[in-house]
């Protein structure tokens, strides 16, 4: 399997390539077919698996796929990613920033211990992917100052670890707050109860990927 017969723009080919990624993992080649597909997901995967990717790179293609919208100052978020911690959090905002090099998409952090301002500032010059910790996230929501109503795909990454952290009741304050029309797609190591209730409350008819 190559990352080229997956019809894949060639701006996020070239940029796959610059990161010295030969072959997809297998993840990345169940879910990059689904995704691209429209289809919900939910993904039994660990860290080191590459499930980054694997929902990065076919949410990213969907996206570029309308360019009209990447001109536009001020746009909408369409891609929102909830992590448990900043550090991952960062992690898939700066492999957003990889692999949409040059693709004019825009992606942004949220999450607490830091400026409220900048984050302001930085989702009012628009982004079109937001990756957010619950808990800031829905501080932006009660102040207006984070506009959620264009979000067209959503990911919940590691969600027992959200779910163990606490972040249940604020992740479903979030979900309250976005578009009922959308792709989710569900990340987590492990599916106790909490996952699975989750998971059958936000997927429709989800590919369920183990690796
Ligand atoms: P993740 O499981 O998403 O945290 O990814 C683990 C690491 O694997 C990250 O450093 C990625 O940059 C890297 N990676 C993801 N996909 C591939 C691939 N197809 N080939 C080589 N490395 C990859």
């Amino acid at each position: 399997m190559t990352f080229d017969s997956f019809g894949l723009p060639s701006i996020v080919l070239s940029n796959i390539k610059n990161l010295g990624y030969t072959a997809p993992t297998p993840i990345q080649t169940m879910a990059i077919p689904a995704v691209l597909n429209g289809r919900d997901l939910m993904g039994l995967a660990q860290t080191g698996t590459g499930k980054t990717a694997a929902f990065l790179l076919p949410i990213i293609a969907q996206l570029l796929k309308r360019p009209e919208a990447q001109r536009r100052t001020g746009r909408k978020a369409r891609l929102l990613v909830l992590a448990p911690t900043r550090e991952l959090a960062e992690q898939i905002h700066e492999a957003a920033l990889d692999l949409a090099k040059n693709t004019g998409l825009r992606s942004t952090t949220v999450y607490g211990g830091v400026s409220m301002n900048r984050q302001i500032n930085a989702l009012r010059n628009g982004a079109d992917i937001i990756v957010a910790c619950p808990g800031r996230l829905l501080d932006h929501m009660g102040q207006r100052t984070v506009d959620l109503s264009g979000i067209e795909h959503l990911v919940l990454d590691e969600a027992d670890q959200m779910f163990d952290m606490g972040f249940f009741p604020d992740i479903k304050k979030v979900l309250a707050g976005l578009p009922r029309e959308r792709q989710t797609m569900l990340f987590s190591a492990t599916m106790p109860e909490a996952i699975r209730s989750l998971a059958a409350d936000i997927l429709k008819d989800p590919e369920t990927l183990r690796v």
